[in-house]
């Protein structure tokens, strides 16, 4: 059973933490990272294509594929990075002590691991990811967000199944 701080930091249907918690421990990270100067990185993940699954096979069966992606992506990460789930189609990477040299590395082994493995409900899947380091210059967390979304959209932009790394890193 769990406690009632974890329920209301995680998403029911995948177990990864929420927007609310990413939003908080974000905050919070910017802060340390801004004091230590300890590198922080944010990945932001998008599953391709993913309305095109649910209108072909409806929400539950799009939701066994959120739980499988959801499953994976925590495997696939050190214990001291964290995995949080938008509630849609959106995941955030956010990992602690990391510069954008081991950024692009861990990215990459993601984006990779998820093209090369089997779901349920779909004959394959990739996700598209956007990257950026903090940068120690009054950087907020909303900025980072943004930061981290607006190369998401660019590797959907250049065409879905790749990792694009902000220009603001
Ligand atoms: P962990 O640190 O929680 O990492 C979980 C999984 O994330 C790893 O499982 C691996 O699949 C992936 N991962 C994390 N960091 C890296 C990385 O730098 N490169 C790559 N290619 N993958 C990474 P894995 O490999 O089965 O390791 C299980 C656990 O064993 C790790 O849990 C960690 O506690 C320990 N471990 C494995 N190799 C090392 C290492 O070289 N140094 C340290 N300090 N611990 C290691
Ligand atoms: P690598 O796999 O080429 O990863 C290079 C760098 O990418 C790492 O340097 C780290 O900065 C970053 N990185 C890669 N995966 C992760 C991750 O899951 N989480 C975070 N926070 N950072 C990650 P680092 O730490 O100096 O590690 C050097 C090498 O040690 C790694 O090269 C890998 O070969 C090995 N290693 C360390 N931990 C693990 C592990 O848990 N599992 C495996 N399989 N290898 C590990």
């Amino acid at each position: 059973t769990r406690s009632l701080v974890e329920l209301s930091i995680t998403d029911p249907m995948t177990g990864a933490y929420n927007i609310k918690h990413f939003e908080e421990t974000l905050t919070t990270e910017v802060c340390r990272s801004e004091t230590t100067r300890y590198p922080l990185s944010l990945i932001s993940l998008e599953i391709d294509y993913f309305p095109q699954i649910k209108e072909v096979h409806g929400q539950a069966q799009a939701n066994e594929v959120i739980k499988a992606i959801s499953r994976s992506l925590n495997g696939m990460i050190r214990a001291g990075d964290s995995l949080y789930y938008d509630g849609n189609e959106r995941f955030y990477f956010l990992l602690p002590f990391t510069p954008t040299e081991g950024l692009v590395v861990i990215a990459e082994r993601v984006r990779r691991s998820i093209e090369e493995q089997t779901w349920p409900v779909v004959d394959s899947l990739t996700v598209s990811l956007g990257c950026t380091t903090l940068k120690t210059d009054h950087e907020t967390a909303q900025l980072m967000i943004r930061h981290a979304n607006e190369a998401l959209q660019e590797a959907q932009r250049k065409g879905h199944n790749r990792v694009s790394l902000s220009a603001k890193s």
